[in-house]
C-alpha cells in the first residue's frame, strides 16, 4: 500500500498510472500537480487524483512514490523544484520517453535522491494528452522498461516494479543507452516519418483534396502525427543521435526501394515487400494488437 502518491504531470500517462494503482488498491491518497487548471479539475472530477497540489514542491512533501508524467523537455525544471522537498524515503520514478537524458538530469539536479530514483518508460499510450483521455486499463498487458542506477537501491526498484505489475503491465530492465537506441528504431522514427508525411501533405497546394480521398492506409500510418507536437519535439531533441542515425538507415532503404522502381524491378520490390509483410505479421500475432485497435476504435468514437 502507498500512503501518498504525488503525479506531477496528471496528463494521459500519469492520470492513467493514477487511475490503476487505485483500481488495484494500491494507494490510500493522490495529490496531482500540473500546468492547467482545467485539466487538474478533471482529474479530481474523474477520481484520478484526491487533491490538487499548489506546486511541485508541496506536492511530494511525505510522498512515498513520485511518479514524474511531464514532457521530457520539462523533466529539468520538475526535478528543480522538487529536489530540496523530498523525504529521505520517498521514492522518485518517471515515465519519459527517452532515458539518457532523464538519467542525465537526474545526476544532476537530484544527485543527493539517487538511491532512490528509478527511471521508467511505460511502453503504452495513444495520440491524445491530457486526464480526459487517461484510462486505468491503457497499461494492462503492456511493457514498462525500467533502467535503473547503479546507485538505485533494489527496495526502490522493487517498489516501482510493483506499482506497475498492479498497472498490469509486465516489467522489463535495461540500461538508459540501450532503450534510447531501441525506442528510436521502434517509436520515435515512425512517429518522425508519420509526421513528415502528414504535413508535407497538407502543405500542398491540393492537400484538401487529397486528404479527402485519403482512407484506411494512410489513417493507419499516420495516426500517430496526431500526437502532442510538444511532447515529440521534447523525445526527438533528447534523443537526437540515436534518432539520426535511425534516419540515415532509413534513407538508405528509401534509396534502394527508388533505385528498384526506376528500374522497374519488380521482383526484387516484391521480395522486400514479403520479408516485411511476414515480419509485421509475426510481429501482429506476437504481440495481441486486439486491446490497442479496441482503444483505437472507441478513442475515434469519442
Ligand atoms: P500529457 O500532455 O497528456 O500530460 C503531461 C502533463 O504534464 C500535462 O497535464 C501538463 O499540464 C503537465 N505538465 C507539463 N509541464 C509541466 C510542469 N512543468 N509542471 C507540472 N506539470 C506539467 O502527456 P503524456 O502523454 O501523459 O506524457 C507524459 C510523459 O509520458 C512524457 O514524458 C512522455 O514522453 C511519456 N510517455 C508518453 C506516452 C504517450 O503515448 N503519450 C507513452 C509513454 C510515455
Amino acid at each position: 500500500m502507498i500512503e501518498k502518491l504525488a503525479i506531477v504531470g496528471v496528463g494521459l500517462i500519469g492520470g492513467s498510472f493514477a487511475m490503476a494503482l487505485r483500481k488495484a488498491g494500491m494507494v490510500r491518497e493522490i495529490v496531482g500537480v500540473g500546468r492547467s487548471a482545467g485539466n487538474l479539475q478533471e482529474a479530481l472530477r474523474c477520481g484520478a487524483i484526491d487533491r490538487i497540489a499548489s506546486g511541485a514542491a508541496s506536492a511530494v512533501q511525505d510522498a512515498e512514490l513520485v511518479m514524474l508524467a511531464v514532457p521530457v523537455g520539462q523533466m529539468a525544471a520538475v526535478m528543480q523544484q522538487i529536489a530540496p522537498h523530498l523525504a529521505a524515503h520517498t521514492v522518485v520514478t518517471d515515465a519519459g520517453s527517452t532515458k539518457g537524458d532523464v538519467v542525465a538530469l537526474a545526476r544532476q539536479y537530484l544527485p543527493q535522491h539517487l538511491a532512490l530514483f528509478v527511471p521508467g518508460h511505460p511502453i503504452a499510450g495513444a495520440e491524445k494528452s491530457g486526464v480526459g483521455a487517461a484510462d486505468a486499463g491503457l497499461f494492462h498487458g503492456r511493457q514498462a522498461v525500467l533502467t535503473p542506477l547503479p546507485e538505485t537501491v533494489s527496495e526502490a526498484t522493487d517498489r516501482v516494479r510493483d506499482a506497475w505489475l498492479a498497472c498490469g503491465a509486465r516489467v522489463a530492465e535495461m540500461s538508459p543507452e540501450e532503450h534510447d537506441r531501441i525506442f528510436a528504431a521502434v517509436s520515435h522514427l515512425p512517429h518522425l516519418l508519420a509526421f513528415a508525411l502528414v504535413d508535407e501533405i497538407a502543405s500542398r497546394s491540393n492537400g484538401k483534396e487529397l486528404f479527402g480521398y485519403a482512407a484506411g492506409g494512410f489513417r493507419d500510418f499516420t495516426r500517430i502525427a496526431g500526437s502532442s507536437p510538444e511532447m515529440w519535439r521534447d523525445i526527438c531533441l533528447a534523443n537526437r543521435d540515436a534518432l539520426l542515425q535511425e534516419l540515415d538507415t532509413y534513407q538508405s532503404q528509401l534509396e534502394r526501394l527508388h533505385a528498384l522502381l526506376e528500374q522497374g524491378d519488380g521482383a526484387a520490390l516484391e521480395r522486400v515487400f514479403d520479408r516485411a509483410s511476414q515480419a509485421r505479421n509475426a510481429w501482429a500475432s506476437q504481440n495481441d494488437l486486439t486491446t490497442e485497435t479496441q482503444r483505437h476504435r472507441e478513442n475515434s468514437k469519442t
